[in-house]
């Protein structure tokens, strides 16, 4: 599924309409098991040097969003390292060969971080590979869909508090010391954070803070030099969904309840993120971008 993105046309019909038939993949899915497949623009994004030299680590690389982001901020010009979990080895391969086909270094280093020994030890990692860190993209994140607070068990809570901000909090303070004046930081937050589904208790709730840590780390560190944003995506189709993200009901009717009427793909997320960690998002700071298909943010 891929299509020109610079073309105007009519977002509605940019893509066809996804019929999302029942799936299940086991936790984290793979990209390559979506149907249909997704589109990452890995045809078609055309970058214009606005992160030439930059250096930057992106959690959840791999698949979905971050492997949209992975592939922008190659072809702008950034060296990357890339964080997953080992069983997505597979989808990191390609993304590492997309990277390496455009001239720049991508540092692979999987591993588990709701493990905070090793959130810190990923962040050591690629500064020491990429010779430093400039660009911090907080994408990596869990979501399974429990529809009763009964059923919603602490270990699941903890689990997914410890990955989606724990993991946030560990590798943006080990990553501080890297980030010299003009690094950005961008967090990947949701329209979960402002409009809960009664089903994503927990992970509505770490998205809520991941905005809260957004709009307050901006305030602390703009006098630094150092901008804090977040993206709030609306529903995008990647395997967060189908491997229990979302109940099959809602899994096969995805992204039809928005104003514009389907499911984002991953490539329409890109460049908001490489214009947050460009410099022509100067003035932008502890802001949250809006990516929702038109359920906006309050
Ligand atoms: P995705 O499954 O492709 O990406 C999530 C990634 O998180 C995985 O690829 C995995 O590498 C990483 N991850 C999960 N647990 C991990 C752990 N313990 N250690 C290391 N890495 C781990 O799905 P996606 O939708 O692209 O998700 C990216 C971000 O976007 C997430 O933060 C998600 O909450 C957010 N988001 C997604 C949607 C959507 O509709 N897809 C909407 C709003 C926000
Ligand atoms: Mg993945």
């Amino acid at each position: 599924m891929t299509k020109n993105q610079y073309a105007m046309q009519n977002p509605v019909t940019q893509y066809p309409d996804l019929d999302i038939p029942e799936q299940r993949q086991e936790e984290p899915g793979l990209d390559s098991k979506l149907i249909p497949l997704a589109d990452h623009g890995e045809k078609t994004y055309r970058g214009a040097e606005r992160l030439k030299g930059r250096k930057a680590l992106i959690t959840g690389a791999d698949s979905g969003i971050g492997r949209a982001v992975a592939i922008a901020y190659a072809r702008e010009g950034a060296d990357i390292a890339l964080s997953y979990l080992p069983s997505e080895q597979a989808d990191a391969d390609e993304v590492i060969a997309l990277i390496e086909a455009e001239g720049c270094m991508a540092v692979a280093i999987p591993g588990d971080i709701s493990d905070e020994a090793f959130s810190k030890q990923l962040v050591e990692e690629a500064a020491s590979k990429l010779g430093g860190i400039d660009i911090l993209v907080n994408n990596a994140g869990r979501q399974l869909y429990v529809e009763k607070l009964e059923d919603l068990d602490a270990d699941q809570f903890e689990s997914t508090f410890r990955t989606n901000v724990f993991a946030m909090f560990w590798i943006t303070k080990a990553a501080l010391k890297y980030l010299p004046a003009g690094a950005s930081i961008i967090n990947t937050t949701s329209i979960q954070s402002y409009q809960p589904s009664p089903g994503l208790i927990d992970y509505a709730s770490t998205k809520g803070a991941i905005t809260a840590f957004t709009h307050g780390l901006g305030k602390q560190l703009a006098s630094r030099g150092i901008r804090v944003n977040a993206v709030a995506p609306g529903p995008i189709w990647t395997p967060l969904q189908p491997s229990y993200g979302q109940p099959m009901k809602k899994l096969t009717q995805f992204g039809k309840n928005t104003p514009v009427g389907r499911a984002g793909q991953p490539a329409e997320l890109a460049p908001t993120y490489v214009f947050l960690a460009s410099q022509e998002s100067s003035y932008i700071t502890s802001e949250v971008i809006g990516v929702t298909g038109g359920n906006h943010l309050p």
